[in-house]
C-alpha cells in the first residue's frame, strides 16, 4: 500500500478522517490511511460539499454514502481486505469505496465494482483515474462492470469481502454463494426499516449473521424501478 500513501489527499480530507477517528468511527490505522489517500472530493459531483458527513445526491435517484458509513464498512471488512484478497463492491456508484478496496488489496488482489447505471460506471472510472487508485485500474486489479449486482460477479469469485451499497429485501443468495469460506459479506437488508447485516461464512460453509446497526440506504433494485423513482 505504501506507494499510494505519499502526500495525496487534501488537508480537508485529512480533517474529515481525523474527525471520524475522534468520534471512534475509525479505529483502524489502515482504514484511516486509505481514507486519507483516496480524496473524497474526486468522487462527488461538482458543487457538492465532499467532506460533510451526509449522503449526497449523485443523480439517477441515488446518493454517495456518508463518510461515516464508508468508514464503518471499511472497518467491518478490514480483515478481509488484506493484500492479495478479492473484494466485490455491489452498487459501486461513484467508485469511492471500490477504490478504497483496491488500494487495500493491492495489485496482487482484485477489487471488482458492479453497478447497473452505465453512466455511473463511466463516471466512476473517471473519478478513479484522478485518484491514487488510477494505476490499479490501469493494471486491471481494479475494474468496474455494468451489471445487476444481485447476481454478484462470478468471474472473480470466491470473494474474501463483499460489500453491498444498497438495501436488499433479503440477503442475496448469489452473493452468499460467491463468498469464500472465511469471507465476510456486509449488506443492508430491509425496506423501510433496514439493518446493516454482517454475514461471515465459516470454514465449514455455515453462516454466522448479526445486525450491526440500523441504517438507511437506497434500494438494491432493478434499473427500471430505480430510474422511475420506485
Ligand atoms: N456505495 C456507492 C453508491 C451507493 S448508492 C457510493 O457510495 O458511491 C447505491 C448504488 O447501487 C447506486 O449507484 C445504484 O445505482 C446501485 N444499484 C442499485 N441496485 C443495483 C443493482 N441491482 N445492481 C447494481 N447496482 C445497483
Amino acid at each position: 500500500m505504501e506507494r499510494f500513501l505519499n502526500g495525496s489527499g487534501t488537508d480537508k480530507n485529512k480533517g474529515m478522517v481525523e474527525e471520524l477517528e475522534s468520534y471512534g468511527v475509525i479505529k483502524s490505522k489502515k482504514v484511516a490511511e486509505v481514507m486519507e489517500a483516496i480524496d473524497r472530493a474526486l468522487f462527488v459531483p461538482e458543487g457538492t460539499p465532499p467532506y460533510v458527513d451526509s449522503p449526497m445526491q449523485i443523480g439517477y435517484n441515488v446518493t454517495i454514502s456518508a463518510p461515516h458509513m464508508h468508514a464503518t464498512c471499511l472497518e467491518l471488512l478490514e480483515n478481509h481486505l488484506k493484500p492479495g484478497m478479492h473484494a466485490l463492491d455491489v452498487g459501486s456508484g461513484t467508485g469511492y469505496l471500490t477504490a478504497c478496496f483496491a488500494v487495500m488489496v493491492g495489485s496482487q488482489g482484485r477489487a471488482i465494482g458492479v453497478e447497473h447505471i452505465p453512466e455511473l460506471v463511466e463516471s466512476s472510472g473517471k473519478n478513479i483515474e484522478k485518484s491514487v487508485a488510477a494505476p490499479l485500474l490501469k493494471e486491471g486489479s481494479l475494474s468496474i462492470h455494468i451489471g445487476d449486482g444481485r447476481q454478484g460477479w462470478p468471474e472473480f469469485a470466491p470473494y474474501d469481502a463483499i460489500h453491498v451499497g444498497a438495501a436488499a429485501p433479503e440477503i442475496p443468495p448469489a452473493l452468499v454463494e460467491q463468498l469464500k469460506p472465511g469471507g465476510r459479506l456486509v449488506v443492508p437488508v430491509g425496506k423501510v426499516s433496514q439493518e446493516l447485516k454482517v454475514i461471515d461464512k465459516n470454514m465449514d460453509g455455515t453462516l454466522s449473521v448479526r445486525n450491526e446497526l440500523s441504517v438507511r440506504y437506497v434500494p438494491l433494485t432493478s434499473r427500471e424501478a430505480q430510474l422511475r423513482g420506485r
